[in-house]
Order: structure tokens, then sequence, then C-alpha cells
């Protein structure tokens, strides 16, 4: 018998009849004597129909007072998933109760729609499920000091999920949602990409840093920090499928080099369309520049991606960057009132329609010549790159947005992720 996380994401959440089919499958694993915490996202388009309405009722606005509200709303999204679920649990003869992030509680940090868990108390939940209960928490939110509901950022649930695994030790967080597995690239946009039956804690961290949203990012570093056995693995599959196969299903995140069965040099290409570029033109380059530049974008919380300064030139540079589609109007806006007349600098420019592609892969460590392959590749195809940065496991490039999806099939064809590693 073991304690056993479940998160189900939203289109696996997605009508009564799919919550059924949860409660079904979560009843089997309870039956044959496992002791389960369930993490529900909300149905799915429920957060995203929740935030509309705030949006049309006021743009968003900067400060907390206004995004505060954001998660008082969107976090009823999970608590109404979370109840029907232990409502359709009970309806299986299964003695379930679910919680709210503050009824847990689990505590965050006050950073509203991005907060950061700190704490988890499990007396609750390990008291119910010494009485045999099924215990649903919701995913995605949590509660500040001053008791005020915060939410974790889209995709927060994965996060919630591992997170109670590492506080209540499970043996395994098991992440079920509408693909059965990590990919070599997201499968909706190459119909040949690959299922991966492991991928490497690393690898799966550069991945979702580069925009893999099948998991959020920090769910990967909570699994990595706390070492916490995780599964990526399909709610689509009967609910009765034979318990040990689908223990053995989907994708295992393994944290040893050496367990890593597919040693392939690049392992997965991941792409990003939520950034966007700033350039400030005409810097004069001398030092302190770039701390000037950056360091107010970092006071007003905003955070950088890829950084590059060009060469000058009559003691003039261009100093690029990237940050968050979101806040690209805010920073530019803030860097022309506040930091350009001091600065010297010439004008701000940008362009949102960028995207970002990159190789991942543990391999890259010990092959050379991974990155000008990828540049090559790319030429062939005519697409221009306007930034690189390179980590020892993963090469990003900036591009054109309209060029993303060639991109992605060109780099998966060429590293042959179609093909089953040798
Ligand atoms: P959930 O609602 O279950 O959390 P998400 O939509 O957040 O599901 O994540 C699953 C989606 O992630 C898949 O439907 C797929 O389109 C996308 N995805 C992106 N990259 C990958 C990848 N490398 N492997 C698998 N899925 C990926
Ligand atoms: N419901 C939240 C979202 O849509 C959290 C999640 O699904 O993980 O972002
Ligand atoms: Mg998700």
């Amino acid at each position: 018998m073991a304690l056993i996380v479940h998160k189900y994401g939203g289109t696996s959440m997605g009508s009564t009849e799919r919550i059924r089919n949860v409660a079904k499958r979560v009843a089997k694993w309870a039956r044959a004597g496992h002791q389960m915490v369930v993490v529900p996202s909300a149905m799915s388009g429920e957060t995203n129909r929740l935030l509309g309405l705030a949006k049309d009722l006021a743009p968003a606005k900067p400060g907390d007072a206004y995004s505060r509200e954001l998660d008082m709303l969107a976090a009823t999204g999970e608590q109404a998933s979370s109840a029907l679920l232990a409502i359709a649990l009970q309806a299986e003869g299964m003695q379930s109760v679910s919680y709210a992030g503050w009824q847990v509680p689990i505590r965050t940090n006050n950073a509203y729609t991005k907060a950061r868990i700190e704490s988890i108390d499990d007396v609750r939940v390990r008291a119910d499920l010494a009485h045999g209960k099924v215990v649903i928490v919701t995913g995605f939110q949590g509660v500040d000091d001053q008791g005020n509901i915060t939410t974790l950022g889209r995709g927060g649930s994965d996060t919630s999920a591992v997170a109670v695994a590492a506080a209540m030790k499970a043996a395994e967080c098991m992440i079920y949602t509408d693909v059965d597995g990590v990919y070599t690239t997201d499968p909706r946009v190459v119909a040949d990409a690959r299922r991966l039956t492991t991928v490497s804690f690393e690898e799966m961290l550069e991945m979702a840093s580069m925009g893999s949203k099948v998991l959020q990012i920090r769910s990967v570093e909570f699994a990595g920090k706390y070492r916490v056995p995780l599964r990526v693995l399909s709610s689509f599959t009967e609910w009765d499928i034979d318990i040990n196969e689908e223990a053995k299903s989907g994708t295992l995140i393994t944290f040893e080099e050496d367990e890593k069965m597919e040693q392939a040099v690049v392992s997965g290409i991941a792409f990003n369309r939520d950034e966007a570029k700033i350039s400030v033109m005409g810097v004069p380059d001398k030092p302190g520049i770039a701390a000037q530049i950056l360091g107010a974008v970092a006071d007003a919380n905003i955070e950088v991606d890829m950084i590059i300064q060009n060469l000058s030139k009559d003691g003039k540079t261009d100093f690029s960057f990237t940050v968050n589609r979101g806040e690209y109007a805010k920073t530019v806006d803030m860097l022309k009132t506040k930091v350009l007349p001091s600065l010297g600098a010439e004008e701000v420019v940008g362009d949102t329609k960028i995207c970002k592609v990159s190789i991942v892969g543990i391999g890259m460590r010990s092959h050379v010549g991974i990155a000008s392959r990828m540049f090559r590749v790319l030429s062939e195809e005519g697409i221009n790159i306007q930034m690189i940065s390179t980590s020892e496991i993963k090469t990003s490039v900036v591009i054109d947005e309209k060029y993303m999806e060639l991109a992605v099939r060109a780099l998966h064809k060429a590293f042959d992720l179609d093909q089953p590693p040798s």
C-alpha cells in the first residue's frame, strides 16, 4: 500500500462524464489498497472564462487590488471541480472529501497570480487518509499569511500536485493529461512526434522552461528538489485498464542519468510564443549600461529572458532582450519614460511577433556541433535567427513567429526525433 497523488488536468475534468471517469479510475486505485490524494484542475475553459469576465469589466491593472480579485475569482474553478470529483467518488461508494487550498492550508507568498508555495500542512489530509477517505485538494491555489487566496500561475495545478506529493512523501505523483506522456515535441504540432518512456529531470526542466506546457516549470523544480517520482500519463485510457499496466505507462521523469534508456543527442524540441523582443537603440557604450536598463526592468518586477548587446560603433550600441509578451507594453512604456532620458539612448523599439525554439538534450554535453547543425537547418529553410542563447544541454533561437511550425518540424526531422533511438 502506498500514498499516491493523482493530478487531473482541465480536459480530463472537462465534463461530468469525464469527472465520473476520473472518479472510477481513482476508486480503482483506492480499492487496490493505495492512499489517494487527488489534485484536479478547473474544468477545461473555466479559468479562461472567469478571467475573461474580469477583463470585460475592467482591463488588467498593475497593483495588488485587481490581481487579488483575479485570484479570488480564478480559484473558484478548482473549488468547483474538486467538489464535483468528491461527489462523483461518493457516488462510486468511496468516502471522499475536498479541500480548497486555504483549508489544507497550502501556504504561499503574496505574489497574486504567480504565487509560490512556501509550505503545506498535511495534518488534515493525513487524518482523512487514515480514516480511509480519498482526499481531493484543489490545484492552482493557496493562501498567503494574511488569509488572502492566491493562485500559482497558469498551469499551476501541476505544481500543487507535486508539492502535495513532496510534502506527504508520496510514492509517486501521477500527472494525468490529454496526451499519453511527454513527447519529443508537442504532438499537436508535429504529427510524428514520439513519446519518451523516460526523460531525465534536467531535460524535462529545460523543456518546461523553454515552453513545453505539458508540465508547469515549477512542478519540475519541486520534483527535482524533493526527488518526487513523477509520471505523465493519459486520462483517456479506459478507466478499468489493468492497474499494473497503467502504473508503468506514460513517461517517467528520472533523476539518475544512467537510468536513461534512450540516449539521443537531442531529446526534444520546445517552443514558446509567449515572449516579445525589446531593443534600446543608440545606447552610449560605457560601463553600467546593462545594469541601468535591466536594473530598471527588474525593479518593475519584470522577468527578462534572453539578452544581447551588440558591438558598438561610434561609441553607441544596441541592447536587446526578451520579456513575457503580457509585459511588453508595460516594459516599453517604463523604458521610454524612466530610462531613455537619463540613459541618453535614441529610441526603444520592439517586436511581439517572435517565438523561441529550443533543442534540448543531455547528449549535447558530449557532442560538439549540435548548435551549428541547428543553425544550418534553419538557414536551409530560409529562417532568419534574431537571437541565440545556449546552455550545457540546450540551444535556443528567437525567430519570426510565422516560421515557428516550419522550424520545429524541420529540426524534429533533422535530429531524427521521429526515429526510435538506436
Ligand atoms: P492539462 O490540462 O492536463 O494540464 P496541458 O494542456 O496543460 O494539459 O498540457 C498538455 C498539453 O501539452 C498537450 O495537449 C500538448 O499539446 C502539450 N505539449 C507541449 N509540448 C509537449 C510535449 N513535449 N509532450 C507532450 N505534450 C506536449
Ligand atoms: N486552471 C488553471 C489554468 O487553467 C491551472 C491548471 O489548469 O493547471 O491555468
Ligand atoms: Mg497543464
